[in-house]
């Protein structure tokens, strides 16, 4: 580790650390910033949290060249696609992750809050706090900090997200935030990654079958997640 390293994590509060690394990776790539993420910055400390949708092959691969043994959390909400969860699989194998944690809500939780598993019809913010934030905020226990896969062309707030974030909690790692549309492709196309099977039914963005359609001609890339809400976001990014 070096000096600046250290004199980074000893001196520096965690707002301004995350504020430093994203200025010193302005104009850094992808591959830069992991490198100096996983090997450095947060050493043995650091996951990678995957919904192995539409755009995951990339980071996943990315993440693969430089430690294929860095955990990767997937947050199984037992309401994913049958194609998403045969994708998981196939592409954990292709790429040689050898730490792939299937992450479920807690039993009795679930058993409390939605006996039925149709929560997601009467209260979706509910239904992925139960689903997702609260199994991810267990997984991330032991983690000083988790890697995402957010873009700025997937519009709202991630329009404006630096490489590095303090989230109050965590820090967060954002390799692919300046990437656009192109660039994922032409890097999956350059590395031979497999689509996920369903964007070629038209799915841009892929969660979970109840809250996830096909989008149109035109459409925003996420314009098909909770499309007949306002929600935007699971909740697992929120400060
Ligand atoms: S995306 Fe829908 S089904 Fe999945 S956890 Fe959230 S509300 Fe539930």
């Amino acid at each position: 580790m070096t000096a600046a390293v250290l004199k980074l994590r000893g001196e520096t509060a965690p707002e301004d650390r995350a504020r430093a690394l994203s200025a010193e990776y302005a104009d850094a790539d992808a591959q830069a910033i992991l490198e100096r993420a996983i090997r450095e910055e947060f050493a043995g400390e650091i996951a990678l949290v995957s919904s192995f949708g539409a755009e995951s092959a990339v980071l996943l691969h990315l993440v693969a060249s430089v430690a294929p043994e860095t955990p990767v959390i997937f947050l199984d909400t037992q309401k994913h696609f049958a194609q998403t969860l045969s994708y998981r699989r196939k592409l954990a194998a292709r790429l040689g992750l050898t730490d792939v944690r299937d992450i479920l809500p807690d039993t009795e939780e679930a058993a409390a809050q939605d006996p039925n598993g149709d929560l997601w019809r009467r209260d979706t913010d509910a239904c992925c706090d139960l689903r997702k934030v609260r199994p991810l905020k267990t997984a991330l226990d032991g983690f000083g900090s988790w890697i995402t896969g957010r873009k700025a062309f997937h519009g709202g707030e991630r329009m404006h997200l630096p490489a590095f974030e303090w989230n109050g909690r965590h820090f967060k790692v954002n390799p692919l935030v300046r990437w656009t549309p192109e660039d994922v492709a032409e890097y999956r196309a350059r590395h031979d990654l497999p689509a996920h099977p369903l964007v070629e039914q038209g799915y841009p963005s892929i969660g979970c079958w109840p809250c996830t359609r096909a989008v149109e001609d035109g459409e925003g890339v996420r314009a098909g997640r909770w499309s007949n809400s306002d929600k935007a976001e699971c909740g697992i990014h929120v400060r």
